[in-house]
């Protein structure tokens, strides 16, 4: 066990509501106005080591749980949805070296060197002409002499132009089959990017999320040891669909917040009576207080068999995390509509204090981002054959 002066989980949290209240909530209307990165709040974070969270402790990190790590993105996505994003997008990609490069001496090193540099890792697992499939590739690593060569035509890849890195999907080799993949990781000097499409979104604008051509060559070790099938299994399905429900539901916190702060200024209007908004309030904190015990509790339960391999493969774990995704998707957007119907037209309006429309747009990115009609199309396959659904 080496020693580190890692930051632990109770300063690592306390740091990040700072940087929610002070640096995210006063750049969150120019971030989205704009569709730029949020350049303040990554370097905010990044300076008080938030980017390392769940480095593991052995390797000089905080060594964050999911539980911990999906508390942090619910605290930032309150004063700033895309940097909640690309924060949770990070972790995500973290975890799958922290869970599977442990035994790669490569990897232990590039994870303690994150540490220090406090890396922002990104994905690419979209490709155009895979349709939205994570499992399936086209492109294929290519590997000779302890070199690899990946080209991929990526439909959209968040921040890629501001990551340190990008993990990239793709088929083992040449001869592979679409779902033989593997991930690869891809430094940003290892690379060039050309950016093939826009990102003028809805919402989620500064996630920054167009489409890129990659081309890149590397060492082989930077290959993650392993099959993507079983790092997809047991740590990006599972840590995505925590994190982003976390997050989602920060988002939907920071409306009602909104729309609480709106109600208390009416109160105080008419000292001496509850004005009829209060009520609709407290029915939206019991929507709230639901979907926040379904990412916390999905996060607890995974923390506890998170070594079980086997079990993080069976059908059971991944019906589960499907409906976590689905059931925090489509909350999200029902709780800031609620918030929305509190406030009225100052909610609607967007120069003003109680704006949601940013709330609102980045809310309806979640039933999307891997679509739920597919998710749900492979837990009708799954529920055929599992009978232990409870
Ligand atoms: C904010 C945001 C950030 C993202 N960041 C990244 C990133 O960093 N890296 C990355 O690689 N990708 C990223 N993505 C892309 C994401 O991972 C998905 O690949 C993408 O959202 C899916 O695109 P699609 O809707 O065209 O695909 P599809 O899943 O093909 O969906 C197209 C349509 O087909 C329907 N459909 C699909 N399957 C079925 C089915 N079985 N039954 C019925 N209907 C079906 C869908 O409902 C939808 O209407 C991001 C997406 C968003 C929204």
């Amino acid at each position: 066990m080496e020693s580190h002066s890692a930051p632990a989980f109770a300063e690592l949290i306390e740091a990040v509501r700072k940087v929610a209240t002070e640096v995210a909530s006063a750049h969150a209307a120019d971030v989205d106005a704009k569709a730029r990165f949020p350049i303040e709040t990554l370097a905010a974070l990044r300076e008080v080591g938030v980017l390392a969270a769940a480095v593991p402790r052995a390797l000089g990190g905080p060594g964050c749980n999911v539980q911990e790590l999906a508390q942090i993105c619910s605290t930032l996505a309150q004063a700033c949805g895309s940097s909640a994003m690309v924060l949770a997008m990070h972790y995500i990609q973290l975890a799958c070296l922290a869970r599977h490069g442990m035994h790669s001496a490569f990897f232990r090193g590039y994870l303690k060197d994150l540490v220090r540099r406090q890396d922002l890792l990104a994905s690419m697992t979209s490709e155009v002409g895979t349709f939205g499939d994570t499992r399936s590739s086209i492109c294929a690593v290519r590997r000779s002499d302890g070199r690899f060569q990946l080209d991929k035509d990526a439909t959209t890849g968040s921040y890629c132009a501001h990551a340190d890195a990008i993990l990239v999907t793709c088929r083992r080799d040449e001869d592979a089959a679409r779902s033989d993949q593997v991930l690869v990781l891809v430094r940003r000097e290892d690379c060039t990017l050309t950016q093939t499409t826009s990102w003028d979104t809805m919402g989620m604008r500064g996630t920054c999320s167009p489409g890129f051509k990659l081309a890149s060559s590397g060492r082989e070790e930077q290959i993650l040891p392993g099959a993507f099938a079983d790092s997809s299994a047991q740590t990006m399905v599972p840590y995505s669909h925590i994190l982003w429900a976390s997050l989602w539901w920060g988002i939907a916190a920071g409306a009602v917040a909104r729309a609480a702060s709106f109600v208390r200024g009416q109160a105080r209007q008419t000292p001496g009576s509850v004005p009829p908004t209060a009520a609709r309030l407290a029915q939206l904190q019991v929507q709230l207080q639901a979907a926040r015990q379904n990412w916390l509790g999905a996060a607890r339960d995974f923390d506890a068999v998170a070594e079980d391999r086997d079990e993080l493969m069976g059908m059971g774990w991944a019906l589960r995390l499907n409906n976590l995704k689905i059931a925090a998707s489509e909350a999200t957007p029902q709780i800031v509509h609620g918030a929305l119907q509190i406030v009225g037209i100052l909610g609607y309006k967007n120069d003003s204090p109680f704006s949601l429309g940013r709330h609102y747009r980045d809310a309806l990115s979640g039933s999307l981002m891997i679509s739920n009609e597919r998710i749900a199309a492979k837990n009708a396959s799954m529920l055929l054959v599992y009978k232990d659904a409870a």
